[in-house]
């Protein structure tokens, strides 16, 4: 048997060059970046006062019915997000609990919702595109008659957030949409508009971000003034400057939220997570164009094998071929 090296060599190329393409098809699904007019709350847990009035009003304005928690004799008192509850405060008590926003005997607030992931993981892992990123406000949205129920979002997310709702004849995921139905009539989301101390704030994110900075920047124990609802709502409460943490989460994490959290204790206290600055969605792609480039080698061996086996095939049909005609005209003669 003769293969021309000629020969080889294109089918070779042929294999690289498709897998090259999917190779770079695959790094091309970097991190996205954030639109200007991406739109995100900052919670400033130095202001939040534990009133849940924010979690009353996200149920009523998402018409979300009550939790009633095995153990409890509260109404509707969760004590995590559900597929009733779609935005949580949670509180952090330490020692005797008596001092607000300290690590020791003290005790504070987080609340607890979708963060909106810059580069969303949710996003990323679901297959039928059920859950979208708006490329303009970065509001990520789950489309229930998309969804086939897979679960793979709820695993994907690394806060923890979607809940899958059984109570439905189609089980569907619930989660925070920012409240995209009042932001499209040009309102505030409703945790934002209730919070009576502008612990909850909406605006976009660029412009929260200016806010984080120069709260970092205020001297503890100077009054300041802080807005209140929204960055644009014009009102304003003045409050006593505390020592904030060095560290606005959400800023950097996986590649960043548009929930964004201060605080004057530490965030492992609120058991929010030690992530790296990089997406676990852009990691995933990185890898995958390594593993399509990577690839290009062996699958290139394997294009070439596959042709010789059929050139093979084809030398042995041939041979057969002739040799039942020599066969037949020897029968002939
Ligand atoms: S927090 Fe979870 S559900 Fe929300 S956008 Fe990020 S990955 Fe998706
Ligand atoms: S933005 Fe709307 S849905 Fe999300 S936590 Fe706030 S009130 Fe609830
Ligand atoms: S409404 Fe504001 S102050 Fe009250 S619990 Fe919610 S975030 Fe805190």
């Amino acid at each position: 048997m003769k293969i021309k090296r000629r020969d080889f060599l294109k089918g070779a190329a042929g294999s690289m060059a498709l897998l090259a393409l999917d190779g770079q098809d695959a790094r091309a699904l970097t991190a996205p970046t954030l639109s200007p007019e991406a739109l995100g709350i900052l919670f400033d847990s130095t202001l939040c006062v534990g009133c849940n009035a924010c979690m009353a009003s996200c149920k009523d304005a998402n018409d979300m019915p009550p939790d009633f928690t095995e153990g409890q004799d509260i109404w509707d008192k969760p004590v995590d997000l559900s597929p009733n509850t779609l935005n949580i405060i949670k509180k952090f008590t330490s020692g005797t609990g008596e001092t607000k926003d300290a690590e020791s005997d003290g005790y504070a607030f987080i609340k607890m919702q979708c963060l909106h992931c810059v580069d969303p993981s949710c996003v990323t892992a679901c297959p039928v595109s059920a859950l979208l990123k708006d490329k303009d406000t970065g509001i990520v949205t789950y489309h229930k008659h998309a969804c086939i129920g897979c679960r793979y979002c709820q695993v994907a997310c690394p806060y923890n957030v979607p809940k899958f709702d059984f109570n439905h004849i189609y089980p569907v995921i619930v989660k925070c949409q920012l409240c995209d139905h009042l932001i499209a009539e040009d309102k505030t989301p409703a945790c934002c508009s209730v919070c009576p101390t502008g612990a909850a704030l909406f605006g976009k994110v660029v412009d929260l971000k200016v806010e984080t900075e120069r709260r970092q920047r205020m001297v503890p124990g100077t009054i300041y003034k802080y807005p209140v609802k929204s960055l644009d709502s014009g009102l304003t409460l003045k409050n006593a400057a505390p020592e904030y943490v060095p560290h606005v989460y959400g800023e950097k994490e996986l590649g960043g939220t548009q929930v964004m959290f201060m605080s004057a204790v530490s965030f492992d206290k609120f058991a929010l997570p030690d992530f790296p600055d990089k997406s676990f969605a852009s990691t995933s792609n990185s890898i995958q164009g390594a593993i399509y480039t990577g690839m290009i080698f062996p699958l290139a061996v394997l294009a070439g094998l596959m042709f010789i086996v059929k050139k093979n095939t084809q030398q042995e049909e041939t041979k057969t071929a002739e040799k039942e005609k020599d066969n037949k005209e020897e029968n002939h003669e």
